[in-house]
This record gives C-alpha cells, sequence and structure tokens, in this order.
C-alpha cells in the first residue's frame, strides 16, 4: 500500500493530455475528425489512472505509466474505428425479436439494396418523361394491388403512422378510443402518449373490459373527429369482454362521416389460418369490413423492413399526404428498395422467400427433422459429456403478435446444469456470430426455426466449442 508521498509523487508522473497526444502511436491516429474524439478519450483516460493512484494503485515509474495509458488510448480509438453490429444466430425461436431486429430480410432484398445504396437511383424521377415523381409510388401501386386498397402511404414505422393519421384527423380535434386498447407494446411505444401528441383531444370512452356501440355514438355526438380502434397485440382480455365489430364502427362512421381507422399491427396480408395460424384477421378481410383506414408495420409478420404502412380511402390518404409531418416521417431510399423487393416477392406469390414468413409457417414436423439431425451432429461433437434430446415446445411470433397463438415446434434440448446453462448462454452470446439461446432450469432450448439452414454448421462450431469449455465439474 502506498503512502500519501507516494501517491503525491505518483500523481506528478501522470502525463499532460499533450503528451499522450505526442506520442506517435496516438499522434498517428489523429485527423480532422478524429481530433477533438482523441482528446476526449485521452482525458478521460488519464483521469481514470488518476483515481487509480488516489485508490493507492502503484502504477510504476514515468515511462511505464505513460506507455499504459498511450496503449488504452491507442486501443480504445482502434475499437471506436471499427463497425461493431454484429451478425446474431436466433435459436430462440422468436421470429420477430424486436432485440434482434425483427424480420431477417434474407436474400430477396439483397440485389435491390445494394443497387440503392452503392450509387444513384430513380428514386423521385419518372425516367419516360423526366419529370419528378413520388418515392413511394412503387411500393404504393404494390400495396394497392395486394391488399385491394384505393390508396396507401409509407412512413418510418406504425407509430410515426399513428401520429401523422390521429394528427391529421384530430389535431384540432378528437380522437375516440376505447380504454381496452390503450395499450403498450414492446419497444416503449406506448399510445396514450402518442394519441396525446398527436390530437387536440383524447377521448377515452367504455371501460377496460367493455366498451359498446353506444359508447361510440355518444363520442362522436360529443364531437370525436376520428375512431381509433387498436389491436391489442400483446395481450388479451378475457372472461367479460365484449369490443365493438369494426364493420359496426364503419357503418357508424360512415353514417356520421367520421373516419374509422383501425391499427392492425402486424400486417398479415394473406389469411394465415390455413398455415395453421388461427385467430388473426389478413389486411384484405379486415379492409373489407368498410373500415376507412388501417395501419401496420413493415417489419412484423409481413417481414420486410421496418415502415409504417398505411392504407385506405383515397381522400384521406390525400389529406395524410397533405400533412406536413408527413415530410418530417419520410421514408429513405434503402427501406423503399427493401420493402419494394418484399412486396413483390408478395405479388409473384413466392412469399416463401421472405423469411420471416417462411419461418411462420415452417411446420413442427420439418422443425423436428432438422432437430433430430442437429442433435444427432452435435452428439457425435460433445460425446457423452452432455445429455441432448429433442422435445416438444412452441415457438413465438413475437413483435407484440399472437401472444396466445404460440406455434408448435420441436427444441433442442441440452441438458447441462443449473449455473453452467447461464453461463454457457452467456458465453455463446459473446462468440461471433453471438448465438442466442433460451435457458430454463437446468437446460438450453434451441428453436431451430429461427436459424437457417445455412447457419447450422457455425452453431454447431460454437455449441461444440461452449459445452466443451463449460462441461467440466460444476
Ligand atoms: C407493433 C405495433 C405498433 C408499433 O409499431 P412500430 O412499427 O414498432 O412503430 C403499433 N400498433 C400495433 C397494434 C402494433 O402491433
Amino acid at each position: 500500500m502506498n503512502d500519501w508521498r507516494n501517491i503525491k509523487s505518483s500523481l506528478k508522473i501522470l502525463p499532460s493530455v499533450e503528451r499522450v497526444l505526442e506520442d506517435e502511436r496516438v499522434s498517428e491516429t489523429i485527423n480532422v475528425n478524429s481530433r477533438n474524439g482523441i482528446t476526449r478519450i485521452t482525458r478521460d483516460t488519464i483521469e481514470y489512472y488518476r483515481n487509480l493512484v488516489l485508490s493507492g494503485e502503484d502504477l510504476g515509474d514515468e515511462a511505464g505509466i505513460l506507455s499504459r495509458i498511450r496503449d488504452e488510448v491507442a486501443r480504445k480509438v482502434e475499437l471506436t474505428g471499427r463497425t461493431s453490429q454484429r451478425k446474431v444466430i436466433n435459436a430462440t425461436g422468436v421470429v420477430l425479436h424486436t432485440n434482434l431486429g425483427r424480420a431477417p430480410l434474407g436474400d430477396c432484398v439483397t440485389e435491390s439494396l445494394l443497387r440503392a445504396a452503392s450509387g444513384y437511383i430513380d428514386l423521385e424521377v419518372d425516367l419516360e418523361t423526366g419529370e419528378r415523381t413520388h418515392r413511394e409510388r412503387r411500393v404504393i401501386e404494390l400495396l394497392e394491388l395486394i391488399t385491394g386498397a384505393e390508396s396507401a402511404l409509407v412512413v418510418n414505422n406504425t407509430a410515426a403512422a399513428l401520429l401523422l393519421a390521429v394528427n391529421t384527423f384530430a389535431g384540432e380535434g378528437t380522437v375516440a378510443v376505447s380504454r381496452g386498447e390503450l395499450v403498450e407494446i414492446g419497444g416503449s411505444f406506448r399510445l396514450p402518449e402518442i394519441l396525446e401528441r398527436s390530437a387536440a383531444r383524447v377521448l377515452e370512452i367504455g371501460t377496460t373490459n367493455r366498451t359498446d356501440l353506444k359508447d361510440y355514438e355518444r363520442a362522436v355526438e360529443d364531437g370525436a373527429s376520428l375512431i381509433l380502434k387498436v389491436h391489442t397485440s400483446n395481450y388479451r382480455i378475457v372472461g367479460y369482454t365484449d369490443d365493438v365489430p369494426l364493420g359496426r364502427l364503419a357503418e357508424l362512421g360512415k353514417a356520421k362521416d367520421v373516419p374509422v381507422m383501425y391499427d392492425q399491427g402486424s400486417g398479415i396480408l394473406f389469411p394465415l389460418g390455413k398455415e395453421g395460424i388461427s385467430g388473426e384477421a389478413d389486411i384484405g378481410s379486415l379492409l373489407s369490413t368498410g373500415v376507412d383506414i388501417m395501419t401496420f408495420s413493415g417489419d412484423k409478420v409481413l417481414g420486410g423492413p421496418q415502415a409504417g404502412i398505411i392504407i385506405g380511402r383515397r381522400r384521406y390518404i390525400e389529406q395524410m399526404k397533405k400533412n406536413h409531418l408527413s415530410r418530417a416521417l419520410r421514408v429513405d431510399k434503402l427501406t423503399l428498395a427493401c420493402l419494394e423487393a418484399v412486396l413483390v416477392r408478395y405479388w409473384r406469390g413466392e412469399t416463401a422467400m421472405i423469411p420471416a414468413l417462411h419461418m411462420i409457417m415452417t411446420t413442427r414436423d420439418e422443425i423436428a427433422e432438422r432437430a433430430e439431425s442437429f442433435s444427432a451432429a452435435l452428439r457425435e461433437r460433445t460425446g457423452e459429456t452432455v445429455e441432448i434430446e429433442v422435445v416438444e415446445g412452441e415457438s413465438s411470433i413475437g413483435g407484440g403478435s399472437f401472444p396466445l397463438d404460440p406455434l408448435p415446434t420441436a427444441l433442442v434440448e441440452i441438458r447441462i446444469g443449473k449455473s453452467r446453462a447461464s453461463r454457457l448462454a452467456g458465453s455463446m452470446r459473446g462468440m461471433d456470430p453471438a448465438v442466442f439461446v433460451r435457458i430454463k432450469e437446468e437446460s438450453l432450448y434451441l428453436d431451430m426455426r429461427t436459424v437457417a439452414e445455412d447457419e447450422e454448421q457455425i452453431l454447431l462450431d460454437s455449441l461444440e466449442e461452449g459445452i466443451n469449455r463449460f462441461s467440466g465439474k460444476e
């Protein structure tokens, strides 16, 4: 332990910021863009070492301290200069994992995305006439043709879509919404807060568990200029409940000339019931109820990039386009490139090529087959060190969708012991690519639904490495 005199003399030999910046290893990394940042990193690093000295740590002589600080600064500068997004292998079975970027886009967007990113494109110009045109024209045309809507509009996400729609029709008026639908959905989306920011007045009607037509009629009499109905994606109220079917609301809206809007959220463009996923209406059948405006995300079940899609009656969409907020919420060329590429797959009937949809539509038996062969391959690599078997389980679509209708799946269970399970999962997250798994009790579970076939080899390598590291004594 150092005494005070030693601490004082150690503080004296800490280098100045200038001294560190002059050192060759640091100075060679300085350019016009990094100078201020490197100065800040240097100051913070010296401060860190000053605190070490104050806490009594012996850092050695002047040259030693300088070289430690210099190396530390050079390391931080180098790390900052790397792009840090890391590929993740998602073995959780949550298809639309918001923390992992929701819908994976796969090969079906690569060509369009590269074209749009790497050079100039005809974003806002009609090549035939040379005239200026709208950047969203192609995705709007596809959306109209696929959904049957009169018109469409695309903004940054569904939160933005709600902001724009509610502000257009209730910015100086009143939006009526059921108390049972004032939801919070993942990713810090809270409907009440957005409504408060977009409308002059939010009229909450009905109760948490029951709202009936009379409540909506009264709201219209009270001056509601927009009726909003929201899909309560991630929760259900069960028991003594009642809500008004969309068709009845649409009739009311038409009779009173008040637009009726439905925030559907997940963007199911065709009936998924055939795929064994029940309980959710698709956009087309929802539109046929006569609802005026609908909003949904591009990166949920639709399987595309982050975007907020608004479809509905032409006169209402035109009003929204004229709202100056729409300029603040417009999407960029990369989003449009990806969304167009995905919508083209719908148009051609090639939805199996859209990764998120493909994962959702994969059957339990298909997954079980992959789980069996994966387990066999893993057992071959790890021998007797852990118990590996295939068990029944459930995948979830995620992204705040379908909470009560999980998809049946088959899981690869790796029984490794309670404390080792979470340590192994942690070490898998630290790999490159990072691997995300489920943990429960003493086991790790892998759901092959969300693992692409060409990721299986890397997953095997990572698991082998991880299991070998952790299969010693507990
Ligand atoms: C997910 C969701 C939202 C939010 O969508 P973002 O695109 O994430 O902004 C809004 N409403 C519903 C019903 C949703 O499911």
